[in-house]
């Protein structure tokens, strides 16, 4: 398992390696644009909107079509989550295998913040599939708040800490 984040772009290379491997497996062909969509969400370790992985110097050449096709292909096969931000776009980010972590959105600013968590959404749906017997149960968390700079300029109103 390569979950060692000591070298992010060692980290990567690795990660995008496994998940081919992973993708080749489940019969996903290997494309020049594939590799470079994994790269490039590999490479960032915060979810991202389509614009946003449209931008990165890797993708610039593809078109948006593909980007979004090939998207849906990493979500559907697990290797990609995406995040719902403040109820618009919706943000991608790569799977790290054995890392469980969860987003943190702010209201206020929009900021994302990743923290690591000490259960997952996988352990709790596979928890719940086994007994509930209900099938493709799609978790879905969102974490909405208030960053810590946003909220010392709420707080100045208010009585809470
Ligand atoms: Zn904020």
């Amino acid at each position: 398992m390569t979950s060692r984040q000591t070298d992010s772009s060692d980290a990567a290379s690795a990660l995008v390696k496994d998940i081919l491997d992973y993708l080749l497996y489940k019969g996903v062909r290997q494309t020049p644009a594939l590799v470079a969509l994994l790269n490039a969400l590999a490479e960032n370790r915060l979810p991202m909107p389509i614009a946003q992985l449209k931008n990165q110097d890797s993708l610039r050449s593809f078109d948006l079509v593909t980007i979004y096709r090939l998207i849906n292909r990493l979500e559907s096969t697990r290797v990609v989550r995406s995040i719902a931000h403040l109820g618009k776009a919706k943000y991608y980010q790569i799977v790290v295998p054995g890392r469980h972590s969860e987003c943190l959105v702010c209201n206020s600013c929009g900021k994302l913040e990743e923290i690591d968590v000490t259960v997952s959404l996988e352990t709790v749906k596979s928890d719940i599939t086994t007994r509930s017997g209900w099938q493709r149960i799609t978790p879905a968390l969102e974490l909405l708040g208030l960053c810590p700079a946003c909220s010392k300029t709420a707080a100045g109103g208010r009585l809470s800490s």
